[in-house]
């Protein structure tokens, strides 16, 4: 420790973390200027039936072009938006972003568009006005509500019992589905997920990680993720499997229940340009494949 090599704590001076630190700092003041410079844009991940492997959404991912870094993932930047706030115009401009590109594919492809499913962070849900933005930006782009999903990780629906209720049955009430993301990672207390106006479950990609092998047959595992499916369709919920790796994995999957997945085993996060081609080809076996997952998903 510091204070045994007899250099006192300055021996915890770390300049890896000061840079780590200047970093966070400079990425969190360059924020609101790169959301009005556009410096975001967003990535479309297919939700795919398990049975037919049709394409039944896609979920909304940003990015950011930093001018001096690169493309950045969100963990390099929506944990530090979530604690100055600036999540609020970012979330905002994913949502409005993500509903525009939904209504040229409803405009092109009609019923056989796929719904767009946006992340909103719990600091996003607490304000009074995600509600009357929703409904703004539905109006402003003409999509149909019911092609619009909302994704709510458990942690946003555990802080508070009122507001957020109150909000989810206003978006409930528009016509806009709502997802419980990575769930099965926070403390969902089984009767509050028993109240909550909730039609999809996501089950976190950490359950789907040990039936990805081939010669793994491993039962414990496979009777939990059987186990959290039964409890969804109980609930009457949609049971999605995120982290869909490998062939072998989504077909465990499906025999357990599962209705969707997404993974890049179906198709990586991809610009608005390619969800339009698969679209335009649905065939799934020209889908863009596992080998661009790793250009374009950068974390
Ligand atoms: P998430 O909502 O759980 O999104 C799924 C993440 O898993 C994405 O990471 C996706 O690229 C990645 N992924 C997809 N297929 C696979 C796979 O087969 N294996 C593995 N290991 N991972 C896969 P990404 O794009 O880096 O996003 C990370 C998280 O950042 C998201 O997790 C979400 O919580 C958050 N996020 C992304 N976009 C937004 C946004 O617009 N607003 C907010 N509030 N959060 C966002
Ligand atoms: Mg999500
Ligand atoms: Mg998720
Ligand atoms: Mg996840």
């Amino acid at each position: 420790s510091a204070k045994a090599d007899g250099r006192g704590r300055w021996a915890l001076h770390d300049p890896s973390r000061d840079e780590a630190e200047i970093t966070r700092f400079a990425l969190s003041a360059a924020m609101p200027a790169a959301i009005e410079r556009e410096e975001f844009f967003v990535l479309y991940q297919p939700l795919v039936a398990m049975g037919d492997h049709g394409m039944r959404g896609v979920e909304a991912l940003v990015r950011w072009h930093h001018p001096q870094l690169g493309v950045l993932g969100p963990g390099r930047f929506i944990g530090l938006a979530e604690e100055t706030g600036a999540i609020v115009a970012l979330g905002h401009w994913v949502l409005a972003r993500a509903c525009r590109d939904a209504r040229c594919w409803y405009d092109e492809f009609g019923d056989a568009a796929p719904f767009v499913s946006v992340n909103v962070a719990p600091r996003q849900l607490h304000e009074p006005a995600l509600l009357g933005e929703v409904e703004q930006v539905l109006a402003d782009t003409g999509l149909p509500p019911r092609l619009l999903q909302i994704e709510l990780t458990e942690r946003a629906l555990t802080t508070d019992e009122g507001a957020p209720l109150k909000a989810l049955d206003g978006l409930r009430e528009l016509g806009v589905k709502i997802a419980i993301d990575d769930f099965g990672t926070g403390y969902s207390n089984l009767s509050y997920l028993r109240k909550l106006p909730v039609d999809v479950i996501k089950l976190d990609g950490s359950f789907g990680e040990r039936l990805r092998d081939e010669e793994v047959t491993n039962t414990v595992d496979e009777r939990i993720v059987g186990t959290l499916v039964d409890l969804g369709h109980a609930l009457g919920m949609t049971v999605c499997a995120e982290g869909v790796e490998t062939g072998a994995q989504a077909g465990r999957l499906r025999r357990l229940g599962c209705d969707e997945g997404q993974g890049w085993h179906f198709a990586a996060a991809l610009p608005r340009e390619d969800i339009r081609e698969i679209l335009a080809h649905p065939d799934v076996r020209s889908w863009p494949g596992p080998e661009d997952a790793f250009a374009s998903s950068v974390s």
